[in-house]
């Protein structure tokens, strides 16, 4: 059976852009009569407030979207709450920095910029490495740098450790090759992604530690997300492997909704949050409607649940463009039935 998740990050409202891809994700698992888990992707505590994420299950559970393990709204944060896991987070850090695979980190953001004459990559200028061999020990680090460290992957010692002389295994390639059920075979040079980040210098794990942990213990086997994931994916095939941890083994990343400035729909846009258009009278079949058909999943726009569309759902029906959401789509969310 497959296992599939829905990962919802409460440090804003759940928008429409999110419906969209939340509904991606639960129909690929449906149509397999695959198992669903919801997880609370809160380790970012500072941004992530608890009204969030009860408005986050709320508009999962009210667009229809089930799951069959996991927090709904209501339920008190528990093992399914990234921010209940944190020590088991630490554990494969250590297990990582036992290895040599893990180093500590005192650069600032800054320090990053001006030290990085490679080009910038998707999220900003690439770690050119400078810490790699520079610590001997998180102590000698604060004291020497006043700073705090994080700790960052060495995705290079990652590459010879896997080495065929010293494992017997294949080593892991130079390029990061994964397949993508909507974009196709993908590949991903890792040197242009530079190391990244494993645990914050405020002392919490990072994005791609936590998920790749929560995904294997979780056994999930296959991920829909937003193509803005789609290099993080190298991260993390990269991590799985030094963890020795089993990867998802189905991987599809999907086009974003735009507002007509031709920007990504983030939570910023408060007027496509899902609790405003339901306080606004909009139904949820409006909404997956309009989400199945602008990602190619109906023929017309229409309202429909999104049980309906389980049957004849099919990834390849799925664009790999983004869509421009125009005030004339947001006028027919808005009508009457
Ligand atoms: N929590 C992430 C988000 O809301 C999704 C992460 C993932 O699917 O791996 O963007
Ligand atoms: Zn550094």
């Amino acid at each position: 059976m497959t296992t599939g998740r829905l990962a919802p990050t409460p440090s804003g409202y759940l928008h429409l852009g999110n419906a969209r891809s939340f509904l991606l994700a639960w129909l690929w698992s449906r149509h397999e009569d695959g198992r669903i888990i919801t997880r609370v992707e809160d380790i970012d505590r500072p941004r992530c407030k608890p009204e969030l994420r009860e408005g986050a299950l709320k508009d999962l559970q009210w667009l229809g979207l089930d799951w069959d393990v996991g927090p709904h709204a209501g339920d008190p944060v528990g093992e399914y709450d990234q921010r209940t896991r944190t020590e088991l987070y630490r554990r494969y850090l250590k297990q990582l920095a036992d290895i040599g695979l893990a180093y500590r980190c005192t650069c600032t953001r800054r320090d990053i910029e001006q030290a990085s004459s490679a080009p910038h990559g998707d999220e900003g200028a690439v770690y050119p490495g400078t810490c790699r061999d520079r610590w001997e020990s998180f102590e000698q680090a604060e004291a020497e740098s006043g700073i705090k460290p994080a700790w960052r992957f060495n995705f290079e010692g990652c590459q010879t450790l896997f080495s065929p002389s010293k494992t017997g295994s294949d080593p892991l390639p130079h390029t990061v090759s994964f397949h993508d059920e909507v974009l196709g075979d993908v590949s991903i040079d890792p040197s242009t992604l530079g190391d990244f980040v494993l645990w914050r210098r405020d002392d919490l794990p990072s994005y791609q530690l936590a998920v790749v942990v929560d995904d294997a213990l979780m056994g999930v086997t296959q991920v829909l997300r937003g193509r803005d994931l789609l290099t993080s994916t190298a991260r993390q095939l990269a991590l799985y492997r030094a963890l020795g941890l089993t990867a998802p083994t189905h991987w599809a990343h999907v086009p974003f909704l735009q507002d007509e400035q031709s920007r990504r729909m983030a939570k910023r846009d408060g007027d496509l949050a899902l609790a405003h258009l339901r306080d606004s009278g909009v139904s949820p079949e409006r909404i997956i409607g309009f989400a199945a058909w602008s990602s190619g999943l109906l023929s017309e726009l229409k309202p429909v649940s999104a049980q309906e569309l389980v049957g004849e759902f099919s990834l390849a029906n799925v664009g790999t463009d983004d869509f421009v959401v125009t005030a004339e789509h947001l006028a027919w969310l808005y009508a009457s039935e």
